[in-house]
């Protein structure tokens, strides 16, 4: 059930929806604050907003009476008229709005947007009307304001906005709402941002002790915990585990290498703006890597190859550095460090299709591990009209691999969109968006074809015909960096990670003090049979132990006393509130050996 070419937000009836009730929202605000400067007002996932020059910070109560106040000229059923103006029409009707004939200009001279976003061509000028409101717009809208549904919207919130982004310009006023086509669709959105809330990773991190980061250290560096560390071991045995299966090499590579090697591969001066700056030593410059490619490009090309060992697939949890604006830093979502899932695939062309497949058996493997239902994969294509400028000159290659793209995850059940030109400039690329059981939406991974590197590195292996061929290279990273999957994972299982992912899977509770050195032999014995367990022998009450370990979300509580001192046995109570009495310690021990040997779903 491939989705090509799925229709573009842009093109989308909820576009339109929110779009307009941007128009309706501004309306209601102008006739509250009559001397209001108005900016701009565009949709955004999953809502709307628009800027506001107002004469006093708004409230909430103002919010109420604005959204009120749309649900009214909502029911007036005002059409959207649209109207192409000159500059000097333009001019005329906002006279009275310093920002709006700033547009007005951007849009004259050409080169922006209404938005003031970048445009290739010269725009047409146009605005439109509903009821009092005048927009300079280029739409698109429903047709009148009785097609946006008014129990399906809600103003947000109100946060400040510099101008353009730029905080040598005023600060503005920007109000959230969201809109959406039945009251239900609002309904689900806002229990997703609730229920968001909630499971914030960045929340769950410190109450959990995953991770934390420290002044000193510096922004978007992660200092990872001990339970944080447990979890990061976890991943990479997996990761480990399903690559020695596939067939993968293991690879060490060091953190930082020559200028030189970063020219090589590109990165200098095209992607320097994302990379640390250089420090100096022995009169050489060298750079913090950003990404791991060019070492492995490098040891594929240590020595010649034979097609008898085609492909090469070299893996490596790679940490890279990137550099992101601390502006954009987000919790573990946007970091400057990152360990990621690394690997890069080598083969010949015709080996390029079941090398694709393989990646995404991985995937499959992994989206069933963790309970991953929805998921989709962006593949990115390049067009006939860009070749030799934004993409490589090879439309041979380009045709060949996006078709095996197609094919692969056709025959893999897999659900994709595609994008026309918008794939990398060395191949076609594929993302992955992922959903949390919440229903957010995660990009999880990219995955490349690159057909440019190869040949940039002189890499090459002899064919079977004894003559030097050029491999294709796959870039993918299906676990992503431990960052962003780890983020992801805490939100998706709300932090109850699943046994085998657990920080601390077994806590022995003793009931009195007469029931310590039970508890800690028990403990004892579980730790040398490969179970993560401790024994809480804090002087708290046996209360307070039970409420410490179950705000951890440790999997499993064994409460030990007299009678299962006596008996060789232990009481569980799981997480999830079940329990069970007298339950012989082997049996205890089989049981949580078999949910982490399974990577088991359940308890
Ligand atoms: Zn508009
Ligand atoms: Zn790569």
């Amino acid at each position: 059930m491939a989705e090509h070419m799925k229709e573009r937000y842009e093109d989308s009836d909820l576009y339109r929806i929110r779009h307009s009730a941007a128009h309706v929202m501004a309306e209601a605000v102008l006739e509250m604050f009559p001397e209001a400067k108005y900016t701009i007002g565009p949709p955004i996932e999953n809502g709307f907003y628009y800027d506001f020059d107002l004469p006093r910070p708004l409230t909430p109560e103002d919010l109420e009476k604005i959204e009120k106040r749309m649900r009214q000229i909502i029911a007036g059923h005002h059409k959207f008229e649209r109207q192409v103006v000159s500059a000097a029409e333009a001019r005329g009707i906002f006279k009275d709005q310093p920002y709006k004939l700033e547009l007005i200009e951007g849009l004259e001279q050409g080169g922006f947007d209404e938005y003031g976003n970048p445009l290739d061509e010269k725009p047409e000028i146009s605005i439109y009307k509903s009821d009092t409101f005048v927009d300079l717009c280029r739409g698109p809208h429903v047709e009148h304001t009785g097609q946006i549904n008014p129990s399906a919207l809600k103003l947000m919130q109100v946060s400040g906005a510099y101008w353009r982004g730029d905080e040598n310009n005023p600060m503005l006023q920007r109000i959230y709402g969201t809109a959406w086509k039945t009251s239900k669709e609002l309904e689900e959105y806002l229990w997703q941002i609730e229920e968001a809330r909630k499971r914030d990773h960045r929340k769950l991190g410190k109450e959990l002790e995953i991770f934390t980061f420290d002044d000193e250290v510096g922004p978007g560096l992660p200092l990872w915990l001990p339970r944080g560390a447990v979890i990061i071991d976890e991943l990479e045995k997996l990761a480990k585990e399903k690559e020695d299966a596939a067939g993968y090499l293991r690879v060490r590579t060091p953190h930082l290498a020559k200028q030189d090697l970063f020219i090589h591969s590109g990165h200098l001066p095209y992607y320097a703006e994302s990379m640390f700056p250089p420090m100096e030593m022995e009169g050489t410059k060298y750079y913090i890597k950003p990404m791991n490619c060019p070492m492995h490009h490098k040891i594929f090309g240590s020595r010649p190859r034979s097609y008898r060992e085609m492909p090469v697939r070299l893996a490596e949890y790679g940490d890279c550095y990137r550099y992101e604006k601390s502006g954009e830093l987000f919790g573990l979502m946007r970091v400057r460090s990152m360990q990621m899932n690394d690997a890069h695939m080598y083969c010949a062309e015709d080996q390029f299709e079941q090398e694709f497949m393989g990646v995404i058996d991985l995937y499959h493997q992994y989206f069933d591990i963790f309970g991953i239902d929805k998921y989709l994969m962006r593949l990115s294509t390049h067009h006939r009209s860009g070749l030799g400028k934004k993409y490589v000159d090879n439309e041979r290659l380009w045709l060949k691999t996006e078709e095996m793209v197609r094919r692969a995850m056709d025959n893999g059940e897999v659900p994709y969109e595609e994008i026309p030109d918008e794939a990398a400039f060395y191949g076609p690329k594929i993302d992955v968006q992922i959903w949390s059981v919440i229903g957010r939406e995660f990009t999880l991974a990219t995955n490349q074809v690159d057909f440019a590197v190869p040949p940039r590195f002189n890499l090459s292996f002899i064919n079977r015909e004894g003559l030097e061929e050029t491999p294709l290279c796959i870039h993918r990273a299906p676990l992503s960096t431990h960052e962003r999957m780890i983020g992801f994972l805490l939100e998706h299982y709300a932090g109850s990670l699943p046994v085998w992912l657990s920080p601390d899977q077994v806590r022995v509770i003793p009931i009195t003090d007469a029931h310590d050195d039970y508890a800690a032999r028990l403990a004892s014995q579980m730790r040398s049979q490969g179970i993560r367990a401790e024994a809480d022998l804090s002087n708290d009450r046996m209360n307070a132990k039970i409420r410490q370990a179950q705000l951890f979300k440790v999997p499993y509580m064994l409460v030990v006393g007299d009678r299962e001192m006596a008996d060789g046995t232990v009481s569980l109570r799981k997480r999830d509130g079940s329990r069970a009495d007298g339950m012989p310690v082997d049996d205890f021990i089989r049981l949580v050996q078999d949910r982490i040997a399974h990577r088991s779903k359940e308890l």
